[in-house]
């Protein structure tokens, strides 16, 4: 069933204005064959810092041989693929193509990553919050009331985050599916996987085919350890893919950062990243468990993800105990309903086994 293509088109769900929007026709646009290219303004010479005379040229704006690299790795077609700078700017694009400023909106669950409201409120859209909903430590995700917000409140647009950032706490595969359903013709739900590597979990890529209005966020910055090379990936279908390319920057991939991404997706590096993921993942369960019995701690909630979210009876106390050791986490005071909370990275066994015995140590 979960390959039947019976679903609408999201183009629907496309900004009226923009449904047949041709964007900047970039230099690279035309697939013309020649020996001499002077139709880019590009410099003929390399600059002398330039060590192989490549970056005197603009880029590929979607490079396939990264786009299949991205969708055999993410288990999805070529075309169903869209790199950018981040999955940062993939939730730009996603809010800029469907929503209307002024008019649409987006809905979050709070506590969640900033950036869709930051990127919602830039572009004049207004942001519905349908909080998670916390209790005995574990996180709910009220989808009823997110299908309810976003039929009576026009939302073009559900962000889920699972993992969820800063909960840790993965989202049922088959509520999203559900809730896609609920929501076909009216939303996109936007699935942000950039922790899932972590989760041992299925990605939600696998509803694409049968709930178009299904899209999903991923990223080499953090299991794959590419943070500064800003690659990120939207997997949707491929008619929406289309759209998002026409409204994305002219340029937006640095060769040299296609490049290592390229490298980084080879065999090798792959397997040494599956090895960090096994130990990222065995590294949070043992730190979980050490500071749920640590002086002043109040909760460890269950993480998916690479962090682990610590609510203290003095935040504070223990934010400065690890600052004055020189270990900086992430004071979420903050966050809407997280209260006395701080989430912490997992770092190496040795820099974990630091902030254990910090936070172990009476204060
Ligand atoms: N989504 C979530 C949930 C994140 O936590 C982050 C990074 N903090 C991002 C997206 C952005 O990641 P990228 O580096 O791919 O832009």
């Amino acid at each position: 069933a979960l390959d039947a293509d019976t679903s609408a088109s999201p183009l629907a769900l496309v900004r009226d204005d923009l449904r047949d929007f041709g964007g900047y026709r970039s230099a690279r646009s035309d697939k013309l064959q020649g020996e001499v290219w002077l139709n880019a303004n590009e410099s003929p010479w390399p600059n002398l810092a330039d060590r192989d005379g490549s970056l005197r040229r603009y880029p590929d704006p979607q490079p396939q041989a990264l786009r299949e690299a991205l969708a055999a790795l993410y288990d999805c077609a070529p075309a169903q693929v869209l790199v950018g700078r981040g999955s940062d700017e993939g939730i730009d694009l996603l809010v800029r193509a469907l929503c209307r400023p002024g008019g649409d909106a987006i809905v979050v669950n709070t506590p969640t990553f900033g950036m869709y409201a930051v990127s919602a409120r830039l572009h004049g859209t207004r942001v519905i919050d349908v909080p998670l909903r916390e209790a005995d430590g574990e996180w709910r995700c009220d989808f009823d009331a997110i299908a309810d917000a976003a039929r009576t409140q026009a939302a073009r647009i559900v962000f889920l985050c699972s993992p969820g950032n800063p909960t840790g706490a993965l989202l049922p595969v088959g509520e999203i599916a559900a809730l896609a359903a609920r929501l076909e013709g009216r939303a996109l739900v936007v699935v942000d996987e950039a922790y899932v590597e972590f989760a041992d979990a299925p990605s939600a890529t696998r509803l694409i085919g049968a709930h178009r209005n299904v899209a999903v966020l991923r990223t080499l910055s953090k299991a794959h350890a590419l943070a500064s090379a800003r690659i990120g990936t939207v997997i949707a279908d491929a008619a929406l893919i289309e759209v998002l390319r026409r409204c994305q920057a002219p340029y937006p991939l640095p060769s040299a950062c296609a490049d290592e991404a390229l490298r980084a997706l080879g065999r090798d590096a792959a397997l040494q990243t599956r090895t960090r993921i096994a130990t990222v993942r065995a590294e949070r369960d043992a730190l979980a468990a050490r500071l749920a019995t640590a002086p002043g701690v109040r909760r460890v909630y269950a993480s998916r993800a690479n962090f682990v979210l610590v609510r203290f009876d003095d935040a504070q106390s223990a934010f400065d105990r690890l600052l004055a050791a020189g270990v900086v986490v992430r004071d979420m005071r903050a966050a809407p309903g997280l209260g006395d909370a701080l989430r912490i990275s997992l770092g190496t066994p040795e820099q974990n086994a630091a902030v254990l015995s910090i936070l172990e140590a009476r204060a």
